[in-house]
């Protein structure tokens, strides 16, 4: 017996020093109460835009109200502003003595001192921030009782988090303030004067009325019944500064996931550091050992289907890719313009002829395009790509691709047979006849697209052609078109899967994705394996807005796109190589490239040299590991609906010209299908709608509102000022201290806890320069020190240059790395 005494004791000391709350939110990962009232807050919002979400503090995540477009107000008609965290249970309403204890930081980018609530409860009691204590408001509306609690110390509420603890008694308030640097002191007492505080109602956190927003941070928020002594707020204080972190926000290396991209087609991607090489023909002299003296790793889009030439590439450790084009079969086609008599399945225009691109006039002779409706030409396609994977290719590649979904915009085609009764087929499954009566068919069973025009004063080719656009059936006849190629792709999906069994083999196509538009290569991605993204042919378009976009997209769109140059410059192509390596896409060796051609003829083939890029592709190949294990960090998040048009590219390059890491989220429905998904919403912490969430298909919509209902992401309209929430957000992890036109982008290897800062100069010098201009030195700060963990070393890689061991300098707001000179491209390794 002697031994339950100090027992009871023990227990009796544990439960004095830890009173229990009513109310404990600390906002970490769910909205529950953690206090013995049990229950959850819900977040409400007074004004569109101003949610508030969930942030970090010292505490772990926090409620953060910094969304708030004004910290307080003024005057009973202000408008509604910010939002509030909203808690209700009825054993609040009769407190007459009771304790509340918060912790707290006012938004320093909104620094103002109008009244601005940190808890209310209507009718009842409110708490409000004051210079040098708060200000503590007892009893109903009608004559409420405002207790100027404050003492003799000012502090600035945006400097720092502070903690609050109020007391009231039955007889006297007291309020207490202290921060992570002055220890918990009383601010002020006072004597009671009014009587019952007890009033039913809500609790409200951050926001008085909708028009006192609170902008700032608030934690720990507890509520006691009965009034704490100093001993039991003491208490509190300690244990909480003990439990206190210098910055809870994920580390940079965190943000790091290759799952926030997941492939549109799940399929086939090339890796991060891939070399792909392209000879067009086989055979030509020279090309394998050209392709190893580059380190290449795929040989891709190469004509011909000699299985001798594909073995030898296949010995050299190259993958190969075969090629098939939308011209296919034209060997079998007749050389004369009519398509009567012609079994190759070419298309038909108005008068029944064929169809030759101005751009392809000098080709030769039955330079005539293929119809992906016509069975001879589905045949003969389909037979090519058997012959190709009988002699083993990799993959297949085709060009002039998007067949009848292109030529029905440049040549009004394809009248043949099976576009003719397709159409008819299209229209009955896609329009009422109530629809089909208004433009203009009166019987579908009896429809013929070529009667139907001739009899409505269209009466030839040309006729057409000039007409097109306004053509009541062109934007139906568009849509038919579009689907037909998109069937012709899974069909010959299902067709190459049936012909080998065992080995899947990719399918490539010839598009870039700059810039985003729905009725070009966007409306293929999800039937194809990967794309070779041509660049502009123009210089004037070659420029970081072009491939900061391309690659970014890509990675948006899941997709592996090879960007296949035009060089106009070396200096260029090099910015090119760099930039698409840096967002972890491949680009293509400049070698046997096409140039362009018009109706004049092609222009001579491109062959690049060692000496013009050896340096980038050595550099590649030295660090395909980095390449391969590192992906995109990103916290903000870019909402971008493919399907409307949009300044998409300018907007993502101004981010990059800040150097804010950024990713695009895509979303499209109209045709091909790219859906909105949580894996791509994955560690956000800022989702820019520069397309609004409305404009999305219902799907994609449902998996933004979870995204929104979670609080984990703050959403922003297209306007708003990032600049201002990034620093707010701590977001803006990085700064170029160098010329304009240098753009950092930050990749990270989660699993190993390295962070790789690719540098990449866009200042090229002259017109034709072989060469960027060359800075030295430029320095790179890596703001939030925190984040980026211990960073003990960091070394400089730049192609053909020996790598350089550097020493990071610590500040108290930023690790400034100076690295000795910059070229066109570099890589820090931290
Ligand atoms: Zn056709």
């Amino acid at each position: 017996m002697k031994y339950v005494v100090p027992q009871l004791l023990i227990v009796w000391q544990v439960w004095a020093a830890a009173p229990q709350p009513l109310v404990s939110l600390d906002f970490e990962t769910t909205p529950t109460n953690a206090g013995s009232l049990g229950g959850t807050v819900r977040f409400e919002t007074y004004a569109p835009g101003e949610e508030p979400f969930y942030g970090f503090g010292p505490f772990g995540r926090c409620l953060d109200l910094t969304a708030a477009l004004r910290h307080g107000g003024t005057t009973p008609q202000d408008a509604s502003a910010g939002g509030a965290a909203r808690f209700k249970d009825s054993a609040l309403d009769g407190l007459d003595a009771f304790t509340l204890v918060l912790w707290a930081r006012q938004n320093p980018a909104t620094p103002g001192t109008a009244p601005a609530r940190l808890l209310h409860k209507p009718g009842a009691w409110d708490l409000m921030p004051h210079p040098a204590g708060v200000i503590l408001i007892l009893g109903p509306d009608p004559g409420k009782t405002a207790y100027t609690l404050a003492g003799g110390v000012r502090f600035k509420l945006t400097e720092a988090w502070r903690c609050f603890a109020v007391a009231v008694s039955p007889h006297t308030v007291a309020a207490y303030t202290g921060s992570r640097t002055a220890p918990l002191a009383l601010a002020a007492e006072a004597a009671r004067t009014e009587k019952s505080v007890a009033n039913p109602g809500d609790l409200f956190l951050g926001n008085f009325g909708g028009i006192r927003p609170f902008n700032g941070w608030i934690d720990r928020v507890r509520i006691f019944r009965g009034a704490l002594d100093e001993k039991a707020l003491r208490a509190l204080f300690d244990a909480d500064l003990a439990s206190a972190k210098y910055d809870s926000l994920p580390a940079v290396t965190e943000l790091a996931s290759r799952d926030a991209q997941p492939a549109t087609s799940g399929r086939f991607r090339l890796p991060a550091s891939a070399i792909p090489f392209s000879t067009r023909w086989q055979r030509r002299t020279h090309a394998l050992e050209t392709a190893q003296s580059f380190h290449a790793t795929h040989l891709l889009w190469v004509y011909g289907s000699e299985t001798g030439f594909v073995r030898q590439a296949q010995r050299a450790g190259l993958f190969y890719q075969g090629t098939l084009n939308g011209l296919q079969g034209q060997s079998q086609a007749t050389t004369n313009r009519t398509n009567a008599g012609d079994a190759s399945g070419r298309h038909e225009d108005l008068d029944g002829n064929k169809i030759t691109p101005h751009w392809m006039v000098t080709f030769g002779p039955r330079t005539f395009t293929g119809c992906c409706n016509h069975p001879a030409f589905r045949k003969l396609f389909f037979e090519d790509a058997k012959r190709l994977a009988e002699a083993g290719v990799d993959a297949i590649h085709v060009d002039d691709w998007e067949m009848n979904a292109s030529w029905v915009r440049h040549a009004g085609v394809c009248f043949c047979n099976a576009c003719r009764s397709g159409f008819r087929a299209w229209l009955a499954a896609h329009h009422t006849s109530e629809a089909l009566q208004s433009l203009g068919i009166a019987d579908i069973a009896g429809f013929d697209y070529r009667d139907h025009l001739k009899a409505n004063g269209v009466p030839d080719a040309a006729a057409y052609r000039k007409r097109l656009r306004d053509l009541p059936l062109t934007p139906a006849f568009i849509d038919f078109q579009v689907a037909s190629m998109r069937a012709f792709y899974r069909d010959f999906r299902a067709n190459l899967d049936l012909g080998s069994p065992r080995r899947y083999i990719p399918v490539s196509v010839n598009g870039l994705l700059t810039p985003l538009r729905s009725d070009r290569v966007l409306h293929g991605i999800d039937v194809i394996d990967f794309l070779h993204g041509e660049s502009s042919q123009n210089a004037d378009y070659q420029t970081a807005l072009e491939y900061v976009f391309g690659g970014k997209i890509a990675e948006a769109a899941g997709i592996t796109q090879v960007i296949s140059p035009i060089p106009r410059s070396t200096a260029r192509t090099r910015a090119a190589i760099a930039t698409t390596y840096a967002l972890g896409q491949p680009h293509l060796v400049p070698w046997d490239l096409y140039m362009g051609s018009d109706a004049t003829g092609i222009q001579p083939r491109y062959f690049g040299t060692r000496d013009q890029y050896g340096d980038l592709y050595d550099f590649i190949h030295a660090h395909r590991a980095v390449l391969n294990a590192t992906a995109a960090v990103a916290e903000i998040g870019v909402l971008v609906n493919a399907d409307e048009p949009g300044a998409y590219a300018e907007y993502g390059l101004a981010l990059a010209a800040r150097q804010l890491p950024f990713r695009f989220v895509l979303g499209a429905s109209r045709t091909a299908r790219v859906p909105v998904t949580a894996a791509s919403l994955h560690g956000l912490r800022l989702l820019v709608e520069l397309s609004p969430s409305d404009t999305f298909c219902a799907e994609d919509r449902v998996v933004l509102d979870a995204a929104r209902a979670t609080g984990r992401v703050r959403f922003a309209g297209g306007s708003a000022d990032i600049d201002a929430i990034s620093r707010v957000m701590a977001l803006d992890l990085l700064r170029v201290e160098g010329p304009d036109n240098l753009y950092a982008f930050l990749r990270a290897d989660a699993v190993r806890g390295t962070h790789a800062i690719h540098l990449v100069n866009w200042n090229l010098g002259a017109e034709n320069s072989e060469r960027a201009e060359t800075y030295r030195p430029v320095t790179i700060a890596l703001r939030h020190p925190d984040r980026w963990g211990a960073v003990s070393r960091a070394v400089w890689h730049a192609p053909g240059k020996p790598s350089a061991e550097l020493v990071p300098e610590r500040h108290v707001d930023c690790i400034r790395i100076t690295v000795p000179q910059l070229t066109t491209w570099g890589m820090l390794i931290l």
